[in-house]
């Protein structure tokens, strides 16, 4: 599909888990907001990254497997707090 821009919107993430038992790249921070493992970086760094921000705004390039996966994370969201782009054109793909 190309690139996408995926968010994670902490303030109405309320940790309920499902996205994470989609994919291995969101785990649940300390305080249970979900987080992207975005891939290369360390994650007790990331985790204190994006643990003051309102969104966690990750682009991305994924194979389709791992496309997939981050898709039903978004839709396992009972709260729909998981935000999925096309990276180049803006269009919302998710919810
Ligand atoms: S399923 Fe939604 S509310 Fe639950 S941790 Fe994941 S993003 Fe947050």
């Amino acid at each position: 599909m190309g690139k996408l821009k995926v968010v994670i919107d902490r303030i109405i993430c309320e940790g309920i888990g499902p996205c994470a038992e989609e994919t291995d790249m969101i785990e649940l921070d300390k305080k249970h907001k979900a987080v992207f493992l975005e891939p290369g970086k360390d994650k007790q760094q990331l985790f204190k990254e994006v643990e003051e921000k309102k969104k966690q705004v990750v682009e991305i390039e994924l194979p389709i497997d791992k496309e997939e996966e981050i898709f039903r994370a978004a839709e396992a969201c009972p709260v729909d707090a998981i935000f999925i782009y096309d990276a180049e054109t803006g269009e919302q793909l998710y919810p």
